[in-house]
């Protein structure tokens, strides 16, 4: 499945703030968090909808409603958690998961700290948030742990990507759709994406 990546200059002159090192925290914080919902909206594009009676002040007419309740929002720790607000402020009555990762020194895989997910994962269309695909490392774990779990509809979404993240993601799972704010070049040789904006946790955060 090809990645999805919003293509509008008014994401582009967003991303192109956050990229911006003199950005401070409050802004930066901001930001990830109106890209956040925006890339909600476009992930939400197929939601499946339910016609409604509703009664306007005017006159009886039938309206379509979505079940927010069918929607758990996964932020991988601790990047992902800036994306969360933004997401909620779409879609308030989601559930919230979270995975934690560490990175083994020696093997430089993925290890799982900190699991809890919302009950009935096979029955909700989870939306795993972190904001920098890098490596994919991290995204195809949690994605696997989410499947172990019983999750059936994953879409995965990021604020930056690099071609090397999403061929990881899209061949260890082609049925998880990943939606993107823009794609970079490349990652460095510490694994860092370039151009990318830094240290996605640290920026949000403020811990550097
Ligand atoms: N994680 C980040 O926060 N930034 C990168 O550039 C890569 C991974």
């Amino acid at each position: 499945m090809k990645e999805t990546v919003l293509n509008h200059p008014l994401i582009d002159h967003k991303i192109s703030l956050i990229r911006d090192k003199r950005t401070g925290t409050k802004e930066f914080r901001e930001i990830i968090s109106e890209i956040a919902m925006i890339l909600c909206y476009e992930a939400l594009k197929d939601a499946t909808q339910k016609e409604i009676d509703i009664e306007t002040p005017i006159t009886i007419t039938k309206g379509k409603n979505i079940d927010e309740n069918q929607y758990a929002f996964v932020p991988i720790l601790r990047a992902g958690l800036g994306m969360t607000d933004g997401m909620l402020k779409v879609i308030p009555n989601a559930k919230i998961g979270h995975i934690g990762l560490y990175r083994d020194e020696k093997t430089l895989k993925p290890h799982k700290y900190y699991f809890k997910a919302p009950c009935n994962l096979a029955d909700k269309e989870i939306i795993l948030l972190d904001p920098m695909l890098a490596t994919g490392g991290s995204a195809t774990a949690a994605i696997q742990m989410l499947k172990d779990q019983g999750a059936q509809k994953i879409k995965f979404l990021c604020i930056i990507a690099v071609p090397e993240g999403l061929e990881v993601v899209q061949r260890d799972h082609p049925d998880v759709q990943i939606y993107c704010a823009a794609k970079d070049d490349c990652l460095n040789e510490i694994g860092y994406i370039v151009p990318g904006l830094g240290d996605a946790g640290d920026r949000i955060f403020g811990t550097k």
